[in-house]
């Protein structure tokens, strides 16, 4: 629209000049010659450059001053009219940039994730923009597994909405406030706790760190969007932008181009649009994302361990594998198991050999993994590959109206439980820089704006994410114990005397330090405060209704036990996973 809008401008001031040129005679043709050379060279230089910010300025740069020059020529016999020209074309060119409730900022969203749908809601509030989402799957199913939203993510979502916070909180479970931490596996004891997760959200008065099921984060997020706003089976393919700050011509696979003012890619780690952008594979060794040397399995049942509801998650640690089991809410623990696995290598494709898999892997660990794994029905267990990429602190997540947002620009690795916290910061950071814009001529550098703030606390968890995954593969093992000697009552290289074992023994003194700056870090960014007061209100009013809910999950299923109908209890509450559907989306 905005395309077809310039246009009229031009002819427009094609229209009022043309007594201009006609007075001017052989120069004034001169003069129209060079306008329209002018407008080539602003549509050729946009189209083609990789940066639309510099592309488009400096092709108005050329444009403006091809055009003045002309009307520099003409005004040299009738300075009046010229000029009068030139205001008036000016005048309108600037009309239909600006924005307001009349001529809203048109953004297209391409993927409805975590990060798209944040985005889409975020865009819905604001009275000058209008949002579409385009959504490659024909249809959102409801799919299994939590996310874990910390307290900075929180933050930002009370911040963006108030119904939106409350309606999540209605089915959160605050881990943070619980006992976390990394456990040793052998000895069954806390390695090194996660104090920090409660003492920096306190410090800063937030909400504790916690989880929900991504169905009920995805239902919860589709429900708070306007209706029409997301459009499936619409798999954008790449983008074209348009000269003169007339937007951006989005291209689906299949489908019809779209025209928009801003195209936001949220697509994902196999980003299209990062592709395009980065003149990069969208898939595959040129993509810049690589295997990360982990397979994660899970799986998840209603189970209930002595301590359900005084720990939030562990992580149990060893050598080229780890093993976190959190609870999810609702009588459940999800647990994970991380293999170092080669790229290529075999892993077994049925269900059943899946936990079979899991089982050996993790045999001789705590008796708690092992009764975990026995309770989990086979069919909820499944393995996904993992990949991220290093951090592109260099490269610009914007071009032009287009930018990056999400994992599209720095997919990361889950130890931190980041990632989908990092996509809604980058939501409500586009959505600060662009409602800040009167004209379309101001976008470009309001994505840009976006980037700078964003880039390097994004990569800074993007990287230690990394280098977490890294280290916990290359050098971590079981730890010594001082007090079981040179040799270990486990077995021969299980915490026994040797040169990891001990330094992993010691470097417990070490991390709490480490988490503390990392916690800070993380909740360091929170737009929205609360008062201490406010923040144990809903942690009571949460986890009460947390308590109910586990104790009848618990009740039902040992109803079941016994009237012996689990299997059927246990397949109503199957749902299609999460890896399922990102396996089913590639
Ligand atoms: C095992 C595991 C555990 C995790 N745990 C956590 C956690 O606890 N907390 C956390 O914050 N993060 C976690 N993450 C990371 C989190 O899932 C991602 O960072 C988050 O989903 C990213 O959101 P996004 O919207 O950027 O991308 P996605 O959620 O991947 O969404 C991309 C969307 O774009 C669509 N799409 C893709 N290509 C196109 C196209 N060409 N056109 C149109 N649509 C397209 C896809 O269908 C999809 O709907 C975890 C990740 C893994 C693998």
């Amino acid at each position: 629209m905005a395309g077809a809008a310039m246009l009229a401008v031009y002819s427009t001031s094609g229209g009022a000049g043309a007594p201009a040129f006609a007075v001017a005679g052989g120069r004034a043709a001169t003069a129209a010659t060079r306008h329209a050379v002018a407008s080539r060279v602003t549509a050729r230089a946009s189209a083609k450059s990789s940066s639309g910010e510099k592309s488009s300025s400096v092709a108005a740069l050329v444009a403006g001053a091809a055009a003045s020059g002309a009307f520099a020529l003409s005004g040299n016999r009738r300075g009046k009219v010229s000029r009068t020209f030139r205001s008036s074309r000016v005048k309108l060119q600037a009309a239909n940039l600006e924005i307001s409730e009349e001529n809203p900022l048109r953004v297209i969203i391409a993927g409805g994730g975590v990060g798209g749908l944040m985005l889409a809601k975020a865009l819905s509030k604001e009275p000058t923009m209008r949002c579409t989402i385009l959504e490659q799957t024909n249809q959102f199913a409801r799919f299994g597994g939590p996310i874990q939203i910390a307290s900075n993510a929180l933050s930002v979502i009370r911040d963006i909405d108030e119904t939106l916070f409350n309606n999540l909180m209605d089915k959160f479970t605050f881990t943070g406030c619980r006992q976390n931490g990394l456990v040793d596996p052998l000895r069954n004891e806390w390695y090194c706790p996660f104090d920090a997760m409660k003492t920096s959200a306190d410090h800063f008065e937030l909400p504790y760190t916690g989880v929900v099921d991504r169905p009920d984060l995805q239902e919860i997020l589709l429900n708070a969007i306007p209706e029409g706003m997301l459009q499936n089976s619409q798999k954008v393919s790449g983008y074209e932008v348009l000269p003169d700050y007339a937007g951006v011509k989005v291209q689906t696979k299949g489908g019809e181009d779209v025209e928009c003012d801003v195209l936001i890619g949220n697509d994902g780690i196999w980003s299209a649009i990062r592709a395009q952008m980065w003149d990069e594979d969208q898939k595959g060794p040129g993509s810049g994302c690589t295997y990360s040397g982990y397979i994660v399995f899970a799986g998840e049942t209603i189970y209930k361990p002595d301590d359900y509801f005084d720990v939030g998650y562990k992580v149990y640690m060893g050598p080229k594998r780890y093993f976190v089991t959190s609870d999810v809410g609702r009588g459940r623990i999800q647990w994970y198991a991380f293999v170092a696995v080669g790229e290529g290598e075999q892993v077994p494709r049925g269900p059943r050999e899946k936990k079979d898999y899991v089982k050996a892997a993790f045999q001789g660990w705590s008796q708690q993994v092992q009764d975990l794994l026995e309770a989990t029905p086979s069919d909820t267990v499944e393995d996904r590959s993992l990949y991220d990429r290093p951090p592109s602190v260099g490269r610009s997540w914007a071009d032009g109206p287009v930018a990056l947002a999400g994992d599209a620009c720095h997919p990361m690795m889950p130890n931190l439980g980041q990632g989908g916290c990092q996509a809604m910061e980058d939501a409500y950071m586009i959505v600060q820089k662009l409602k800040g814009c009167k004209s379309r001529s101001e976008v470009p550098d309001a994505l840009q704006d976006y980037y700078r703030s964003r880039v390097f606390r994004a990569s800074a968890i993007q990287g230690l994410s990394r280098i977490a995954s890294d280290l916990l593969l290359s050098t971590f093992t079981f730890p010594w114990k001082p007090s079981e000697g040179l040799s270990s009552p486990h077995g021969k290289g299980r915490g026994d005397f040797n040169y990891n074992a001990v330094a992993v023994s010691y470097l417990k003194y070490l991390l709490p330090s480490i988490f503390n700056i990392q916690f800070s870090f993380l909740y360091s960014y929170h737009p929205f405060k609360w008062t201490a007061a406010e923040v144990q209100s809903l942690v009571k009013k949460t986890m009460d209704r947390h308590r109910k809910d586990s104790e009848a999950a618990w009740a039902q299923r040992e109803e079941a036990v016994r009237d012996g109908t689990v299997g059927a209890l246990e397949e109503e509450q199957k749902k299609p996973s999460f890896f399922t559907l990102a396996a089913q989306t590639k």
